[in-house]
């Protein structure tokens, strides 16, 4: 079947919905396995490493952040994966503070790195 309407794609979707949800679901779980064996699973600031909260939902405690840019222009894992060299994974804590000081203190990644550098060495 081809779907030469917009209708037709949207009836396709409402009788396969689950499916695709349980399929597109899988899919980020693999992309995300992948992304953590190439950046790695630990927050690059503070060192904690990532958890997977509630199992089921598969929620995970930290996020990539986009170090060259201050809007995160996707979040999709494929653009990730094609891009892994400009990410890093923070926990939602230390991922707050980089925005702060990115926004309010203009700082660039560079400079975030060399302060946290500095709190650990004292
Ligand atoms: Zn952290």
């Amino acid at each position: 079947m081809g779907w030469r309407t917009k209708e037709d794609a949207k009836n396709y979707y409402l009788k396969n919905k689950e499916w695709i949800k349980k399929r597109q679901h899988e899919l980020q779980q693999e992309y995300r396995r992948k992304a953590f064996s190439i950046i790695g699973d630990r927050c690059i600031i503070c060192d904690s490493k990532n958890r997977t909260k509630s199992i089921g939902k598969h929620r995970n405690t930290h996020c990539f952040h986009e170090i060259y840019g201050k809007s995160h222009k996707t979040n999709s894992m494929s653009y990730i994966l094609k891009y892994p060299k400009r990410f890093v994974l923070v926990c939602r804590q230390c991922h707050k503070w980089i925005h702060v000081l990115m926004d309010v203190f203009n700082l660039n990644w560079e400079e975030i790195k060399l302060l946290r550098d500095k709190l650990r060495n004292g």
